[in-house]
């Protein structure tokens, strides 16, 4: 069968679905792959390295579809690369699917087998084929980094002959996969590192990263974590609680940074306006749910936002994209991975569409969107 990798069409998108070492791994597990020109150019893969890999490289995203039994990409296709699938060719991809209702359409119109990569289930069997996992875990990363630069001060104490400099307070709200890897990198960093979450399993693991935990512990945070892991939307008293307990914690805070989402939810918002002008100037917020409306009041999208009192809220989309070379090697073994239920043990080309796993993430297959959470009346 033919894997296709074309190349990143949307706004600032610098990843890529496959890479040298994943070519050689699918080519080895009996796959032909066909890469576009330039696919890999932004995350510092060339051509000839694909190539040499066992690639073959085709000039245009036709061209690089025509046989294409298979279409992995980091985010949805274009309507004309759709227009160039097989009718039953499979793509995996991150679909957006609660937002981009339109390439759920084309998809099923063009017959189409979509998998959205945000719907791999989390069970211990597909970790390593989560990217919203391994994406997460960069993203937490860069947003230290980002926060660090932006910041006009040190993030460790130092203490020199002209005086000492103060550790940064770094405070991460939201303690999934991002928040956690965000509190580490704080960490190394020297920081004084604090985080809250509404889910209650997050305690222990935000102090075993030696940060302190800060939250509102009643009745309703007992019970916020839905059995599938993630959080649920807190009521509106909760938040109230939430917001007064982070007031007075946020003013003194140097770095902020916030991470917490709902599945098919926008983000809640953690921060408002009111708190972000109690802090300091020259203090950073980081917003990393900002695709998904944002957890900052005042946050702009792809926008580094300076208020009047002197604090900048960041707004980058895609931070995974600005460690593109690392977010997509994980990301195209996360792919390898999920292309082991497209073969048999004999190596024959069947994808076993019973296993629970292509059952959670096939959004549209057969000309119709089948995903439950998708349907519409
Ligand atoms: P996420 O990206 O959906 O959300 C980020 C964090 O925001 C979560 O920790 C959530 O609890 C938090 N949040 C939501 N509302 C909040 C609020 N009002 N205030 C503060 N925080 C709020 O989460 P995620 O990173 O995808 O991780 C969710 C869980 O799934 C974690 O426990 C993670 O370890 C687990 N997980 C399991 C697997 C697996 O078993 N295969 C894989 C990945 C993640």
């Amino acid at each position: 069968a033919v894997i296709a990798v074309t190349k990143e069409t949307r706004a600032n998108e610098t990843r890529v679905a496959a890479t040298p070492e994943t070519v050689k791994k699918l080519a080895a597990a009996g796959f032909s792959v066909v890469v576009q020109a330039g696919a890999g150019t932004a995350a510092s893969y060339p051509d000839a390295d694909y190539e040499a890999a066992g690639a073959k490289i085709a000039k245009t995203a036709a061209e690089t579809l025509k046989d294409a039994d298979v279409l992995f990409k980091v985010r949805a296709p274009e309507a004309t690369e759709i227009a160039a699938l097989k009718s039953g060719a499979i793509v995996a991809a991150a679909l957006n699917p609660y937002q981009d209702k339109e390439t759920l359409d084309a998809l099923a119109k063009a017959g189409a087998t979509a998998i959205a990569m945000e719907f791999i289930p989390r069970i211990t069997r597909a970790q390593v084929m989560d990217m919203l996992s391994s994406q997460a875990n960069l993203a937490g990363y860069r947003a230290v980094i980002e926060g660090a630069e932006a910041y006009g001060k040190a993030l460790p104490m130092m203490m020199t002959a002209a005086g000492t400099v103060a550790a940064a307070k770094v405070f991460i709200m939201g303690v999934g996969v991002a928040g956690l890897q965000a509190i580490a990198t704080a960490r190394r960093l020297g920081a004084v590192v604090t985080a809250t979450d509404v889910r209650p399993a997050t305690k222990e693991q935000v102090e075993s990263l030696g940060a302190k935990f800060l939250a509102v512990e009643d009745e309703e945070f007992k019970n916020a974590q839905t059995a599938g892991g993630y959080a649920k939307e807190m009521s509106k008293e909760y938040q109230a609680k939430q917001a007064e307990l982070v007031s007075s914690h946020i003013a003194k805070q140097d770095i902020v940074i916030t991470t917490a989402l709902i599945p098919g939810r926008p983000a809640p918002k953690l921060v408002s306006a009111a708190q972000v002008a109690s802090m300091r100037p020259g203090s950073i917020l980081v917003d990393l749910a900002i695709e998904q409306g944002g957890n900052v009041e005042g946050a702009k999208l792809n926008e580094t936002v300076v208020t009047a009192n002197g604090v900048k809220i960041l707004g980058h989309a895609n931070l995974p994209g600005r460690i593109a070379a690392d977010a997509s090697a994980l990301y195209a073994r996360n792919l390898v991975a999920l292309s082991t239920l497209f073969t048999t043990k004999e190596g024959e080309f069947a994808p076993n569409f019973e296993d629970e796993i292509l059952q959670a993430a096939v959004v549209t297959r057969g000309g119709a969107i089948v995903h439950p959470n998708l349907k519409t009346a």
